[in-house]
């Protein structure tokens, strides 16, 4: 179960990225379903998961357009809440041809997420979750929820970073950040006692515990077009490759290579790697 935010993202494809009060005109605009939550969901179910989505949408057009390649890869999204009080999530992207980006982001109805949508979407699942897949573009109030329902396994990636109640991170077993998120959460990860992943971008990612590195691994090389979504694809793939039983060194692997996969075409969503892809690599 992902519990998470759904988004379209507004992608501003440039030469390069402006500077502080630059105005850069001539980007062509791209608007292609995202959403941290959404992604992660993808990604996990194009690796073979059965994945259920607990999100929300505004009653709009940018709503349908978001769910698009959920519905069609099969998400399950019984626990999508559709409310006609707000909008649909939007992230306006930056892409400059070096594939670096900068991403603004309005919730709209992520902002919205709540307890009660949680916990229905937990009556209704069957059975125990092998894991519940969280990130931080909904509020504490849902993070809180899914942390209660004690999957096997709960993952959180914390991204964009901010400071997490002491109930997430006591029931936590698997956080994942880039550089810049274990920078700013550094001090409650010294503190935590399960497992970190941290992605290091084109350099891969390790995955330590208790200040332990238990596994590091580098990615294939890639042409990168648009690195949005490598994280997520990153988080999912980490998360599906310790389900299916994988060894932490293998996990780290498939996660990185899926992460770099992610980065060869534009937009989070279209180049989400299926499992065989990561198979071909012999991982
Ligand atoms: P985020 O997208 O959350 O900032 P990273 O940039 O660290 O996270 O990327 C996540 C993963 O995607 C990395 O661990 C790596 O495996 C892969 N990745 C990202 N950028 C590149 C790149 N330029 N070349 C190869 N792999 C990459």
């Amino acid at each position: 179960m992902v519990v998470g935010s759904i988004n379209v993202d507004l992608v501003f494809s440039t030469s390069r990225l402006p500077s502080g009060g630059e105005t850069l005109t001539g980007a062509s605009l791209a608007e292609l379903p995202g959403g941290k939550g959404a992604n992660q969901a993808l990604a996990a179910r194009l690796l073979g998961a059965e994945v259920s989505l607990v999100a929300r949408v505004g009653d709009d057009e940018r709503g349908l357009t978001a769910t698009a390649n959920l519905r069609h890869a099969g998400v399950n999204l019984d626990s999508l809440v559709v409310d006609a009080t707000a909008l649909t999530g939007v992230a306006a992207v930056t892409v400059a041809e070096s594939g670096e980006n900068h991403i603004v982001v309005s919730p709209g109805a992520n902002a919205r997420l709540g307890v009660a949508d949680v916990e229905r979407a937990a009556a209704t699942a069957s059975g125990q979750l092998d894991a519940v897949l969280c990130q931080l573009e909904v509020p504490d109030e849902a993070l809180i929820a899914a942390a209660t329902i004690r999957p096997s396994l709960f993952c959180i990636n914390a991204a964009p970073a901010r400071t997490l109640p002491p109930a997430i991170w006591a029931r936590a077993d698997l956080v994942v950040v880039n550089e810049v998120e274990r920078a700013q959460l550094a001090a409650a990860l010294d503190a935590f006692s399960g497992l970190i992943a941290t992605t290091l971008g084109a350099e891969g990612a390790v995955l330590t515990q208790a200040g332990q590195q238990l596994a590091s691994a580098r990615p294939p090389t890639v042409t990168v077009v648009d690195t949005t979504g490598a994280g997520d694809a990153f988080c999912a793939s980490l998360l599906v490759a310790l389900i299916e039983g994988r060894t932490h060194e293998n996990a780290l692997l498939r996660a990185s290579a899926a992460g770099a996969l992610a980065t060869t075409q534009q937009g989070a969503q279209a180049s989400l790697p299926l499992a065989r892809d990561l198979d071909t690599l012999s991982l």
